[in-house]
């Protein structure tokens, strides 16, 4: 049984970018929602579910996306609105567009469409698979040797804790990867969620085990020196994390790095 129409005192109209299939053509839709107060994209998405019909009339399927905590805290539902990458859950439509442009009534659609850095599963979900691979690449952890009690880490400083947990903060929504021009899908380049998570360990005081490994990779293809330092990681980020920071400080680790090794042979 199909939920209540919300009372309604006007109509949002989302623009879609349908894709069946990663090898199918895509195709846009246009669907009407009714518009309540506080609406998020993912509100406007549920009732288009609910209501699988275009605007014109026509019966569809519903329009399949990625999301889970819907409190910008699992950085699933990462996509482009109104051209731009950002959180559908964060994305309230009455804070869309400038306020005086209506955005999203009637004849100002908000237009929806998959990120483009990720391979396409089907219409907004993407497969961000090539993230979590290069965390792993770059040993993104604090080792632990076992699962039997270590006792208590070593304590860290006030100083270590204001700067590591801003870091802490990174959703693994690609955001930054999207934005950015040195990621494609023709290259290995890791990025700037990579960089940050690297910084985040190697000045963990356990984490730091593993730094000279991770710089390993961050000197290979598509780390550290990849970079071009656009810093529209910076402007997208949903979470204010200081990339531009990370990357300048795993650059210099990497710098140090190099010159070790090249003495130690
Ligand atoms: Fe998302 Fe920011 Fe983390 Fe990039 S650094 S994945 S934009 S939270």
């Amino acid at each position: 049984m199909s939920p209540p129409a919300p009372q309604a005192d006007r109509v949002i109209v989302l623009r879609i970018r349908r894709q069946d299939r990663p090898e199918a053509s895509h195709r846009w839709e246009e669907f009407a929602v009714p518009r309540r107060p506080n609406m998020n994209i993912i509100s406007c998405l549920q009732y288009i579910a609910a209501h699988p019909t275009t605007t014109d009339g026509t019966s569809t399927t519903p329009v399949v996306y990625d999301s889970n905590c819907l409190e910008e805290v699992c950085g699933a539902c990462t996509m482009l609105i109104n051209g731009k990458v950002r959180q559908a859950c964060s994305a309230l439509v009455d804070r869309l567009g400038q306020p005086s442009s209506g955005a999203g009534e009637a004849g100002e659609p908000i237009t929806l469409e998959p990120m483009g850095k990720f391979p396409l599963v089907r219409d907004l979900f993407v497969d961000r698979q090539r993230l979590f691979n290069d965390l792993k690449r770059a040993k993104c952890w604090v080792p632990i040797d076992g699962m039997y009690d270590l006792g208590p880490g070593p304590a860290t400083s006030q100083e270590l804790q204001k700067e590591r947990y801003p870091l802490s903060r990174c959703i693994s929504c690609g955001c930054c990867l999207e934005a950015c021009p040195q990621y494609t899908s023709g290259n290995h380049f890791v990025g700037a969620a990579i960089f940050t998570q690297v910084k985040l360990f190697n000045i963990h005081p356990s984490g730091a085990v593993l730094k000279e490994e991770r710089l390993d990779v961050m000197m290979d293809e598509g780390g550290i020196a990849d970079c071009s330092k656009a810093g529209n990681c910076v402007v997208v980020c949903p979470k204010n994390i200081p990339n531009l920071e990370s990357i300048a400080t795993v650059g210099r680790q990497a710098v140090i790095h190099a010159i070790k090794r090249f003495f130690s042979g």
